[in-house]
Order: C-alpha cells, then structure tokens, then sequence
C-alpha cells in the first residue's frame, strides 16, 4: 500500500519515506500517546480536493486537547503541508493520515517532557472493505468486547492507543469469518464498529447514535446526516438496540476509510434480505458526487489542492 508514496510531511519539512522515524524509546510507541486523522482525498474534474479537511483538522486538535498535548503548528500550516504532499507524491486520490504523538525524552507516565511530533503520510487507499463491500455489503458480527464508555477515555477523541479496543474486536471478528465487528456499549446498547459509526433505515427514517453511546463523532456521520436532510430523509438520534439493527430494512456503515458500506447482515441475520437498500443507495451515490466533485451542493466540503493540474 505504501510503495507508492515517497513523501512524508514530518515536524515542518518534507522528507523521503525512509527518513520519516522516530526514536523507539518514544513514549507514543510505549504508551500510544498520540492522536491522529484519517482523511480522504478525491479526484475531481478540477483535480484532487481534500474532503471536510476542515472538520478532521478540528477534530485532530480536540484530540490533543482531550489528551493535553499540543500542537505547535496552526491548522493552515497543516492544511498546506497535506495538500503539499499531495502534490510532491504525484496522487490523483489518496488516504491522508496526520498524527501528532510523543517522542523520546523520558518513559514516565507523565509525558509532560517529551516532544511532541507532527508528521503526515498519504498513500493510496481503496476503500477499506473493497469495492464490492460498497454494492454487497459486509457481513458483521457482534463483539464480545465491549466498547469502552465514555468515562474511561475520551472517545470522541481520536487517540493511538484507544485502537486496542477496536483491534481485539476486528481481530475476534475476522477470526471468526466476519468482515467487521459491532461494539455494544457499556449500558449493552450498539456503539459502533471498530471503525465506522452505524446508521439503520426503519420505515423510511435514517437512525444513529450520538456520543452518550460512546462513539467516535464521525466526519462521514456528519456527512451522511446532512445529504439525508437535504434528499428530504428523516434522520432521527436515538438509543440503537441491538433488536432495532436486526429488524431494520437497511443498515450501512460510515467512515472515512470505510466511506459507505451497507451492512448485508449482523451474525446469522440477514438485513434487508441480503441486498443494499434503496435509501443507503441513494445517499452513496449523492456522497460520492459530492466528493469527486460532481454534486453542486456541499462544494464547501470539498478543499481543492492549489497547483495541481487536471
Ligand atoms: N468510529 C471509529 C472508532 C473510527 O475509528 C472512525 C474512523 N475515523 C469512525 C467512527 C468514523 O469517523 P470518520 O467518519 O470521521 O472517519
């Protein structure tokens, strides 16, 4: 995945991927103190855009505040520095991949002394799940790890090691013949996936949960919420119950690397009898117009690279 990608932005230069490391006595590396983003650039007729960079950018310095930690360099400078590596590594389309974490000085807790790093990488990134997931749909199973609540880790925040917890539930779920996991949550309620937040469609209505079920506050969530409203589809935020998932007419997944991805079917049941719905179609074809730049509406959303012909 990474041969195509030559450049990496890191601490305020670009330099060339073999030269983007840092130390191993890294208080990150020890105790995954860092936060990052995902963030997807797409092609358009007037050349790539960064999708919501703004929202992933303000996303990335809330979770540094969530953690204490800060980032010395100012969100335009890091706006710059991903479209500057786009440019550099020649991509059309791409995953972009901030993270900020501690380095090396000391392995107390406290990383109070250690540096703080700011690198960004791209790479060329298909959907997460394969193309065919976004017309098939994954196959998921419930986890037996629980999703940890909100008053354990920030988890609106979007922190290193907080991944664990996702990492233990794809693993289960993989192992087990799955393509995704589904969290619950501490109150046995649905949280989300091991990367992607959840939507049902129930008689017509668009239903998700919020961060009082300890989930990550999704860009894609937000998108997917907004292009509902403007096709005129109900969107209701409400406690999702495991029942209400395996009696819904549709079922998909959002996330940035995800993008949109129905849900075939959760365990042994099926979820609109095995075929993406027409709503979770709909609102797919409307979010990738939008980010390819094809869709008038939502133009806000899409930040264009400077300097790169199409
Ligand atoms: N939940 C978790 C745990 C995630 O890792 C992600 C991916 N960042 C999401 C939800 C979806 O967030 P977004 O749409 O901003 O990528």
């Amino acid at each position: 995945m990474f041969e195509q990608s030559q450049w990496v932005w890191m601490d305020g230069e670009v330099v060339p991927w073999n030269q983007a490391t840092i130390h191993v006595s890294s208080h990150a590396l020890h105790y995954g103190t860092g936060v990052f983003e995902g963030i997807r650039c797409y092609e358009t007729p007037d050349g790539p855009a960064i999708f919501r960079a703004d929202a992933h950018l303000d996303r990335l310095y809330a979770s540094a505040l969530a953690y204490g930690m800060q980032i010395v360099y100012p969100t335009e400078v890091l706006l710059e520095a991903m479209c500057e590596l786009i440019r550099r590594n020649g991509f059309r389309s791409c995953y972009i991949r901030p993270i900020c974490c501690y380095g090396s000085k000391s392995l107390g807790f406290l990383p109070n002394r250690c540096p703080v790093h700011v690198a960004i990488l791209a790479w060329p990134w298909e959907t997460m799940h394969g193309q065919s997931a976004l017309e098939h749909g994954v196959h998921v199973g419930v986890s037996r790890w629980t999703k940890f609540h909100s008053s354990m880790m920030p988890t609106t925040a979007k922190a290193c090691g907080q991944y664990l917890n996702s990492i233990l539930a794809l693993r289960d779920a993989t192992t087990a013949g799955f393509d995704e996991a589904l969290l619950m949550d501490l109150g046995g309620t649905i949280a989300e996936g091991a990367g992607e937040n959840l939507f049902l469609v129930k008689k017509g209505t668009l239903l998700t949960n919020d961060q009082r079920h300890s989930i990550l506050m999704g860009v894609t969530r937000d998108a997917v919420m907004n292009i509902a409203r403007d096709l005129g589809i109900p969107v209701e935020t409400r406690t999702l119950e495991l029942d209400d998932l395996v009696s819904s007419e549709e079922a998909f997944l959002t996330g940035t690397a995800a993008e949109i991805t129905p849900i075939r079917a959760v365990d042994s049941r099926l979820i609109g009898g095995g075929v993406r719905g027409p709503i979770t179609k709909l609102i797919q074809e409307r979010f990738f117009a939008i980010a390819v730049g094809r869709e008038p509406t939502r133009r806000a959303w899409l930040h264009p690279v400077p300097g790169t012909t199409t």
